[in-house]
């Protein structure tokens, strides 16, 4: 067993290196066309792009985003802000000759397009805006990019740090100017691009922003007419691209620290935040989607639409009695096991880590006998650099002082315990293999290669509840990633190609698509710990180092993790509040937890406060509100009334 995963991870440690060539660099070789669309197009959207008629494009972007939006069956609401995009795209092309490719510099548009969950942004982004910009501008003619790993993977695009080849490298201005390396890379993916799409820009730091729109320059100005000290203004901005298309929702939780958001007070900021904000406010449009596609509770959308209109709005009694009826704190336990059953696979998230952490282990334990599968347990190795001496602190009272330490974010976001089972869902917490096993990247756990040296279960007599394994040595544990189609570890054959090795053609031979083996990491940095004396006063801080598998399950997660997630089947949300959160801060919060389950019934409250009703009925922060406000407000009003005349003028609104 042991060799074979040693030689498994060789394999798979090439083919991400390979992967990470063609992607971070991207400069060696120039990928084949079509692999290169498959990289950004999602398998629905190929297959939708293969169903239009070849010719279409000769008739134009109207003509041809008019089959995307009908192909991917938008509605109204979200076919206004293509309609303003493939309309001015239209006059572009006319102007240039109604060539095969357009140019890929010269100033078009620049759009913000907002809406909360469910609104249907990434079907307008992955299945019609992709292809539309492709056919127009080439196979790498569109960079996609989000600040997050996890938003980045949503749209098949990369980080704004890839995006602008940034390596670990300082935002500060000074620090932009790319050496020979990252240089050939940023030509590489910023000369034939025509469109950039950003997802998430809110969420982002704004001095990350700047820098990708700088940095963009730098790969654009040696085969453009562009010039490189006018990057912040209007017209030259990302390389003079011509259309750039941000995503958002302005009440979504802030970036960490909240200061560096786009969005956030600037009275103290630094150059390059203040730079990035100004970049940021040249829009053209500003559509806001008003689709509620994922909700199907009338009670729910009336409530989140009074949440987020500016300066408040009262809940009905019924709508606050529905709320109030999520809670199961105040029931009596039999009548709590009932709304509990079936619960297994739901979401359990809070706003603090001890909750988390205790969610993180109910969780697992549900999901293994839901799947009725074995569930390991293994603690960290918890390697402790600078233990004081005195003979009261033992290992066992050091172990149990470290391991409830809970904030992931100070453990390396390595849990003090691993849980696993065969069939579980799982999100990984650090990066195993950039850029497609990343952090927040999710999974099914396919396998579990025990230590050579783990002692056999037979010999065991620790684990006495059934169903349980304690583990003494962390194993391997290989996921099968979602959305995932490399190969990373080496083809299965089947018995008939046993000999000969694995065969393509072959249905039998295993090829584990999407597969990746994990191993223990070790934290690049260690973490304080309090240590009391047990028999005196003193009191010492340790530095401690942890090894753990970086997954947790899935469905246990913070508040910030459940951004972006629809918690089906349902949601169980802890509602205490730290003390720390600030009124903004608990107003997007509760936004975010009553905005991810679809319905009010796939929602399980604990602890739903009563001043929750003053959160609710105070509409969204101002202070986020007015700035948005100062930036675009005319500039949403204006862009909804041009939406509305584009679509009468392309006949775009006779069918919904
Ligand atoms: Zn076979």
């Amino acid at each position: 067993m042991g060799v074979i995963i040693h030689e498994a991870l060789q394999h798979q440690k090439t083919t991400a290196e390979t992967l990470r060539q063609q992607q971070d660099t991207e400069v060696p070789h120039e990928p084949i066309e079509s692999d290169a669309q498959v990289q950004i197009l999602t398998e629905e959207a190929a297959e939708l792009l293969q169903s239009i008629p070849t010719d279409l494009a000769a008739a134009g972007p109207v003509a041809f985003a008019k089959h995307l939006v009908e192909a991917a069956t938008l509605n109204h609401d979200q076919r206004a802000p293509v309609a303003l995009i493939a309309n001015d795209m239209q006059m572009a092309w006319e102007k240039q000759g109604k060539p095969k490719l357009m140019d890929p510099v010269g100033r078009i548009l620049r759009m913000l397009l907002l809406g909360g969950g469910g609104c249907g942004k990434s079907r307008i982004v992955n299945l019609v805006l992709s292809a539309l910009f492709l056919i127009f501008w080439g196979p790498r003619g569109c960079v996609k990019a989000a600040p997050s790993n996890k938003a980045a993977r949503g749209i098949l695009g990369k980080t704004l740090h890839i995006a602008a080849k940034l390596g670990g490298g300082s935002l500060n201005i000074m620090n932009l100017r790319p050496q020979t390396a990252a240089k050939r890379a940023l030509e590489y993916l910023w000369t034939p691009c025509g469109a950039f799409i950003i997802d998430e820009a809110p969420q982002g730091a704004a001095a990350l922003y700047h820098a990708v729109a700088l940095r963009s320059c730098y790969g654009r100005v040696a085969a453009h007419e562009v010039e490189l000290s006018d990057y912040a203004e209007p017209s030259q901005s990302f390389g003079a691209m011509p259309i750039v298309v941000e995503c958002g929702d302005e009440l979504q939780l802030p970036p960490v620290p909240a200061s560096a958001g786009v969005f956030a007070e600037q009275s103290q900021a630094a150059t390059e935040h203040l730079a990035g904000v100004e970049i940021f406010k040249q829009k053209d449009y500003v559509y806001r989607l008003s689709t509620m596609k994922r909700f199907t509770d009338a009670t729910q959308i009336s409530i989140l639409t009074k949440m987020r209109r500016s300066g408040g709005c009262k809940l009905t009694k019924q709508e606050w009695k529905a709320l109030r009826d999520t809670d199961i704190s105040a029931a009596s336990a039999t009548e709590q096991r009932r709304r509990l059953e079936g619960t297994e696979l739901w979401y359990q998230a809070a706003p603090t880590w001890a909750t988390v952490s205790m969610a993180q282990v109910i969780r697992s334990r549900l999901s293994a006998v839901k799947a009725a599968a074995t569930l390991f347990i293994v603690p960290a190795k918890d390697y402790v650099l600078n233990r004081p001496v005195n003979a009261r602190l033992t290992d066992a009272y050091l172990a149990e002082v470290i391991s409830s330490v809970p904030n992931m974010n100070n453990t390396g976001r390595l849990p003090s315990i691993g849980l696993f089972h065969l069939g579980m869902v799982i999100r990984l917490t650090n990066t195993v293999e950039a850029p497609e096993a990343v952090t927040d990247s999710t999974g099914e756990i396919v396998g579990i290669d025990l230590d050579p040296d783990e002692p056999s279960a037979a010999t065991e007599h620790t684990s006495a509840i059934e169903g349980i394994r304690i583990l003494h040595r962390l194993p391997t544990i290989t996921v099968k990633l979602h959305g995932v189609r490399t190969n990373f570890l080496p083809p299965m054959p089947c018995t008939l190609h046993a000999a000969t090795g694995a065969c393509r053609d072959c249905t039998s031979c295993d090829f584990r698509a999407g597969c990746i083996a994990v191993e223990p990491q070790l934290a690049r940095r260690s973490f304080p710990v309090e240590v009391q004396d047990p028999g005196g006063n003193c009191a010492y801080t340790i530095q401690v180092q942890r090894r753990q598998l970086p997954m947790t399950i899935k469905t246990a997660s913070t508040i910030h993790t459940l951004q972006g997630v629809t918690t089906d089947p349902g949601l169980i949300f802890h509602w205490k509040f730290p003390r720390f959160f600030s009124e903004e801060l608990r107003w997007l919060a509760t936004y975010v937890a009553l905005s991810r389950p679809p319905s009010l019934a796939q929602l399980i409250s604990v602890g739903l406060p009563d001043e929750l009703r003053n959160i609710i009925e105070a509409g969204p922060p101002e202070g986020i509100l007015s700035r948005f406000n100062d930036m675009f407000e005319e500039k949403e009003k204006a862009t909804h009334i041009r939406a509305a005349e584009v679509m009468r003028e392309l006949g775009w609104d006779a069918t919904d």
